[in-house]
């Protein structure tokens, strides 16, 4: 005797996921047709072209994983580590630390530098590092969601030639909102998430890698040791032979395809300067009302911000109140955060003055 569904029509304004614009819903809802339509597989090449824009890459191996970004994550390590290679991962808060887990799961060697949460890499302590490990793989986190921070990537890719080592990067809280040049930060490997900064439901998680990582990978003495992310087996689905792999979630790859087709319509640079004027009144509002920011301001993302909760005030008691009586979502700190911090996500399509006032409005009300 269950009653058709009906769930509360929340502003989600945490760590992701965001709001989807409604022609992404519009899009999501359309029938579905077989995953090897033809009409199918051409929305699959216009996804992979999207990507690339949105990326800034001409990766040729740039696809949508069927999976949320962990999936997109794992689809990096699986395919670039072998047991045995030294991998350098910069933890500087919670993410890094599941790559770590991650790529020990797929027998790399793993050495780890560490920051204070809140805090980034300098380019000189990424040199000394690498002087003194020599990785075969770099990964560093571009977009740290645990903490609000963006770790800069200039210089970066300088070290990574000089020891042939294969940079890799998480942009699951960056990419669409925060300026990403893949190509000119000559990155090998990178993944993603549709349900923040691209404004889509979670689902189909952006992957790519270079020609480098993929010789790497045609190179292997060892199987790829994930059947589902083997990118052999998943470039034959999404290159020129269409070979099935798996049942491609028709519609999430639908609601994608509208998302990037927004931010190609909107321009790629005017969506991040859009995020970035947006987060800057978010700050310039919290600040009017007495609260701090977490992050040094330079390394702020402006698609995440860790917000200190105030002396005194019980902040996952103001989240329930935001979200019990507002219909307001705000994330909590996690690991070294949590109590600390809350984290305020302004992405993709929430990225607009509106959401601000009304966060604020809300906020104040609570606080009071
Ligand atoms: N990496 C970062 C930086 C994230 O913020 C997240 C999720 O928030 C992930 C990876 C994992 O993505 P998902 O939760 O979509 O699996």
């Amino acid at each position: 005797n269950l009653s058709p569904l009906s769930m509360p029509n929340r502003l989600l304004l945490g760590p992701g996921p965001s709001n989807s614009h409604p022609d992404v819903l519009k899009a999501m809802n359309t029938s579905p047709v077989g995953h090897l339509d033809p009409t199918f597989l051409h929305l699959m090449d216009e996804i992979q072209s999207l990507l690339r824009y949105v990326w800034q890459t001409d990766n040729a191996m740039t696809i949508a994983v069927s999976g949320t970004g962990t999936a997109a994550m794992e689809a990096t390590i699986a395919n670039s580590v072998e047991p045995g290679d030294v991998v350098l991962i910069g933890v500087m808060g919670y993410f890094g630390n599941r790559l770590v887990d991650m790529a020990g799961r797929y027998g790399a060697d793993v050495r780890s530098i560490t920051k204070p949460w809140g805090q980034v890499f300098s380019l000189d302590e990424i040199k000394a590092a690498m002087e003194t490990h020599r990785p075969r793989i770099l990964a560093l986190v571009h977009a740290e969601t645990s903490t609000g921070a963006r770790q800069p990537m200039e210089g970066v890719s300088e070290l990574c030639e000089k020891y042939g080592t294969l940079l890799l990067i998480d942009t699951v809280t960056s990419l669409g909102g925060t300026p990403i040049y893949l190509d000119e930060w000559g990155v090998d490997l990178a993944y993603s998430c549709s349900q923040k900064g691209l404004g889509c439901p979670p689902g189909a998680s952006p992957f790519t890698m270079s020609r480098k990582a993929m010789e790497k990978l045609l190179n292997r003495s060892t199987k790829v040791k994930n059947w589902y992310l083997d990118m052999n087996l998943l470039g034959k689905y999404w290159g020129s032979e269409r070979v099935y792999h798996h049942t491609a979630p028709i519609n999430m790859y639908y609601a994608l395809r509208e998302a990037l087709r927004l931010i190609a319509e909107e321009g790629i640079e005017n969506c991040w300067q859009r995020h970035q004027k947006n987060v800057e009144y978010l700050w310039e509002s919290l600040e009017s009302i007495g609260l701090k920011m977490h992050v040094e301001k330079q390394y702020r993302l402006p698609t995440l911000t860790t917000v200190c909760i105030p002396e005194g005030v019980d902040g996952k008691a103001v989240a329930r109140k935001l979200l019990d009586e507002h219909n307001v979502e705000v994330g909590g700190g996690l690991g070294e955060l949590a109590g600390k911090v809350w984290r305020v996500g302004l992405m993709g399509y929430n990225s607009r003055p509106e959401s601000v006032d009304r966060l604020v409005s809300v906020l104040k009300e609570v606080l009071k």
